[in-house]
């Protein structure tokens, strides 16, 4: 397996006059449109939180309010064949949202709001450009739940969350981000709209496209308006903290916690490298000579959560846990679970990190823990793994001085070992961040030629003219 700098520039050129007639046709058919074309502006457009890949400028970054006007400026990038990308909030970790050279970026920010809370159904009708956090503190105030919560939840929106399917901290009981929509409003690579699903709970006429949309990356069509699930808000969580003395140790928990049948809302995992630089960041009182930790919440009312969290800690000591402690109080909960999903910033503090994303079949998690370890030494890589271990979903963050040069190769190296590792295992290249451009050389070898050529069949039926963000994915 060979992974190579991934480049924007394997996308094809796009030519300067196509790109002017474009402008000059949206300020003509659309005045209404926001379009930003000042090359500071565009240049904010031009990474997302994948930084080091090299990312295109783009012509001009289109601000819509409105179906009607993403579905203009597609028919209108169609007709100049001017490719798209379509942008939430920019915090990916795969570079789907990045700039494509000489590209229109369509950005979703504008389209922020909830259209409909249906308690009598469960759902949420909304826009895409909601932030998660803010969707879900909308419908807290209706007493109502929205499960998915990647650890960005406060910067990234659900049109995002949709794009890449994201995963999160409560995947673990309620799913990704998939196991919530139960329908969307999809902007076509030709401009028509169509409407996948909708309130329905059950729904099997014909192919499943809302599924087929999520996760798509951007390369299918632009997601305008999604159905999704909500849950009547459950009890506050009660949190288990337990330290172990090596990495297998930790593993061997999580694999005895989903064996025994648990449910936790939340079964995260922290190495050593990752709880130092949490606690030096946030001054939790964490045990810093462990080798690992787990994060494991329950949502269950109060006595059937202190049951459940008795049999986790059980689980724990089995597999050689060397302390457990419960924390006092919700805000301390609230303190630790942030906590957690500000690894990825804590890690930022000590230099240049780049995260990967690998999952296994959860039974395996120990392995992969040892696995990702051993590629780091051999190559004498800094790691410092975290994630979703419940879900069988690693990061491990490559940790380098700013000033490394052999930043991108050491990370292609540790990074190929792992990858090829985590396939040995039946496990994936990425659980949750998305192929993108970052990823492409790596999903070949997952899914091999003949599921390629099943996905370029797709895209090639829904957006004929490759216009859709090109070069991800494949
Ligand atoms: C600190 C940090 C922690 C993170 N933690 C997690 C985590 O726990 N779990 C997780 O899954 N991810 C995590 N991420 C990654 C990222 O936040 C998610 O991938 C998120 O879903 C991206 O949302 P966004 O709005 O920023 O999307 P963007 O980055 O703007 O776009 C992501 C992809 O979705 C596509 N897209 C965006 N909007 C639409 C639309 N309306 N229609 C069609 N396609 C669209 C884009 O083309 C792109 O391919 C983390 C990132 C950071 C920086």
């Amino acid at each position: 397996m060979a992974t190579t700098a991934a480049s924007a520039s394997s996308t094809p050129a796009v030519s300067p006059d196509a790109g002017a007639a474009l402008l000059r046709a949206i300020a003509a058919q659309l005045p209404e449109v926001r379009l930003l074309t000042d090359a500071v502006d565009r240049e904010a457009y031009r990474n997302d939180e994948t930084a080091y890949l090299q990312a295109g400028l783009p012509l001009a970054v289109a601000l819509p309010e409105s179906t009607a006007q993403v579905a203009a400026l597609v028919r209108l990038a169609a007709e100049h064949r001017v490719p798209i990308v379509p942008r939430g909030a920019g915090s990916g970790l795969s570079g789907g949202a990045a700039g494509i050279e000489g590209g229109l970026t369509i950005a979703l920010t504008r389209m922020n709001r909830i259209l409909e809370i249906d308690r009598a159904n469960l759902v949420v009708v909304t826009q895409p450009g909601i932030l998660n956090a803010e969707l879900k503190r909308q419908v807290a105030e209706a007493g109502l739940f929205y499960a998915p919560d990647p650890a960005s939840y406060e910067i990234c929106s659900i049109g995002g969350n949709l794009g890449t399917n994201a995963g999160g901290l409560c995947c673990v009981k309620y799913g990704q981000t998939r196991d919530s929509v139960l329908g969307l409003e999809v902007v076509l690579a030709d401009g028509r709209v169509i409407r996948t699903g909708g309130r329905n709970v059950k729904d099997v006429a014909g192919y499943a496209l809302t599924h087929l949309f999520v996760g798509s990356q951007g390369t299918l069509g632009i997601i305008t308006e999604a159905t999704l699930r909500l849950h009547v808000a459950p009890p506050q969580r009660s949190t288990l903290l337990a330290f172990f003395p090596s990495l297998a140790a930790t593993g061997e928990a999580v694999a005895a916690i989903v064996g025994a049948g648990l449910h936790p809302v939340t079964l995260e995992l922290l190495d050593h490298e990752t709880i130092l630089a949490v606690d030096d960041a946030f001054q939790l009182g964490l045990e810093r000579d462990a080798a690992a930790m787990l994060l494991v919440e329950s949502d269950l009312p109060a006595t059937a959560a202190a049951a459940e969290l008795d049999a986790a800690a059980a689980a724990c000591e089995e597999s050689g846990a060397t302390s457990l402690v419960r924390a006092e109080d919700p805000t301390e909960a609230d303190w630790l679970r942030q906590a957690r999903r500000l690894a990825l910033r804590a890690l930022e503090k000590q230099g240049t990190v780049r995260m990967e994303d690998v999952g296994v079949p959860r039974g395996r998690v120990p392995e992969l823990l040892v696995e990702i370890q051993a590629a780091a030494d051999r190559h004498g890589v800094r790691v410092a793994t975290f994630g979703h271990a419940g879900d069988g979903n690693l990061h491990p963050n490559f940790i380098f001085d700013h000033d490394d040069p052999r930043a991108p190769e050491l990370t292609h190296l540790v990074r190929d070992e792992i990858f090829a590792a985590a396939l040995r295992m039946g496990g994936t290249v990425t659980a949750e961040h998305g192929i993108g451009l970052s990823r492409r050389e790596a999903l070949v070898d997952q899914v091999g030629p003949d599921v390629i050529d099943v996905m370029r069949s797709i895209k090639a039926a829904l957006d004929p003219l490759g216009i859709l963000n090109p070069g991800r994915v494949f």
